[in-house]
């Protein structure tokens, strides 16, 4: 199955052939047909399943016919990160169409958002609270909307964003296609999903399933040696770009901090930071001139970097759900992705939880060259390089010696022959031997 099957419009197309998609992702192959239909649509599917443009590519085959300089679709997204990159995708699939987007989040003067929204853009990407406050002052017309998307509704909804989305409702005609994705369905969204979609038909991918080309691990280890294991485990030439996780925006800033002084190209995603500094950290991760971000949670929802080599949770995530988002951001359409996990004890209850979701034990790992009995933060390698490189000698391994599993029985599920996980092939000669370090770091 190919994308000429959806008889999408030749200045739709060549917006996919631009963006290099060849084949639908299944989200495409299931949601794309019955949204062209008129249909309305639940979308189970995470990020990095292609879902967005599962809902654009049919927005803007609608759009095309009709009216022109009136906003007609609105999709809502839970961050400003998220609403940049729809819009983004939107502009890149309907180059051609002369189709126009605006985005609406807050954190940025309103002035300029209310002259794009005169500019008579078709389409707008907003965040719920911004949105509000335009309906508010009368700065965006709403009465033509034909299409309402509600992207990542979980997302909004642990954001506290659902009395907003209700009461943007009332300023929507009734009469509307209405299309909602969420990687998970609380009993809040399913209810929300009853009350603003008739007759929905829903399509699902992989539920609450993290992407299956991403392997798993995860690495026990004291809290105080946590920011020395990071630095091991970055240490390895597979490592492209990687996305590291904390709990706090204080521990974000510190980690992307150490990491700095150690010589590693890396910067900070928190709530903090303004708009123009997320944005430049962003932008700066995505085209790889920041081989490292060190992000919250929630400043890292919708960060949309097709590349990303790992995903290392320094902290270890609330929820199975922010698991899953977590490493949804590796492994994307596709590509394959390695997610670690640093553990403590106080963790184990969670890495229950996770692995009854996965079905499935997750590998425990040990850096064999790592003093796991310091009672320092510094660790110093407990085995002397030369004795560790010839037992990666003697093994064969590829660095065999930096990592084994700790726990080799078959019931644990074992994420790779390859200490460090699949290798991605299609990358294999273009990565080797590239860290995420400056190539003349004072780390060595
Ligand atoms: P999304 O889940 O919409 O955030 O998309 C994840 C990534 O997959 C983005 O980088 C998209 O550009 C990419 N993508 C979406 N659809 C396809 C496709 N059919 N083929 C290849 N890449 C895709």
């Amino acid at each position: 199955m190919n994308f000429e099957s959806f008889n999408l419009h030749p200045s739709i197309m060549s917006g996919v052939r631009e963006l290099g998609y060849v084949t639908p992702t299944p989200i495409q192959l299931q949601a794309i047909p019955p949204i062209l239909q008129g249909q309305d649509v639940v979308g189970l599917a995470q990020t990095g399943t292609g879902k967005t443009a599962a809902f654009v590519l049919p927005i803007l085959q609608r759009l095309l016919q009709g009216q022109r300089g009136c906003v007609r679709a609105l999709i809502i997204a839970p961050t400003r990160e998220l609403a940049e990159q729809t819009h983004d995708t939107t502009q890149r699939l309907g180059k051609q169409t002369r189709l126009r987007s605006v985005t609406v989040y807050g954190g940025v003067n309103m002035t300029p958002q209310i002259q794009k929204l005169r500019g008579k853009a078709e389409i707008v990407v907003a965040c719920p609270g911004r949105l509000l406050d335009h309906i508010r002052q009368g700065t965006v017309n709403l009465s033509h909307i034909e299409v309402l998307v509600l992207d990542e509704a979980d997302r909004m909804f642990d954001m506290g964003f659902l009395p907003d989305i209700r009461k943007i409702l009332k300023h929507l005609p009734s009469h509307r296609q209405t299309l909602l994705f969420s990687a998970t369905m609380p009993d809040d969204i399913r209810r929300l999903a009853h009350d603003v979609l008739r007759n929905p038909v829903t399509v699902q991918i992989n539920h609450t399933m993290p992407l299956t080309t991403v392997s798993h691990a995860l690495y026990p280890v004291e809290h105080h040696h946590k920011n020395t294991l990071l630095m091991k485990l970055l240490k390895h030439p597979d490592t492209e770009s990687v996305l590291v996780f904390t709990r706090t925006k204080q521990r974000a800033m510190s980690v992307a901090q150490r990491l700095k002084k150690a010589g590693y190209i890396a910067t900070s995603l928190q709530g903090n930071m303004s708009q123009n500094q997320r944005q430049a950290a962003l932008d700066g991760f995505r085209k790889g001139s920041f081989k490292i971000l060190v992000a919250t949670d929630i400043a890292a929802r919708g960060i949309d970097v097709s590349h990303i080599s790992h995903v290392i949770n320094f902290d270890m995530p609330d929820t199975v759900d922010a698991y899953t988002h977590r490493i949804g951001r590796t492994g994307r359409a596709a590509k394959t992705g390695d997610a670690f996990t640093l553990t403590t004890q106080n963790d184990n209850a969670m890495v229950r939880a996770i692995e009854n979701t996965l079905g499935m034990k997750l590998e425990r790992r040990k850096l064999e060259d790592f003093d796991y009995t310091s009672s320092s933060a510094h660790n110093t390698p407990a085995v002397p390089l030369q004795q560790s490189q010839r037992h990666h000698r003697r093994t064969g391994a590829k660095r065999a010696g930096s990592h084994t599993s700790s726990d080799s029985k078959p019931r644990y599920h074992r994420t790779s022959e390859k200490p460090f996980g699949k290798r991605r092939s299609s990358h294999a000669a273009h990565s080797s031997g590239s860290s995420a370090r400056k190539p003349h770091s004072s780390h060595n």
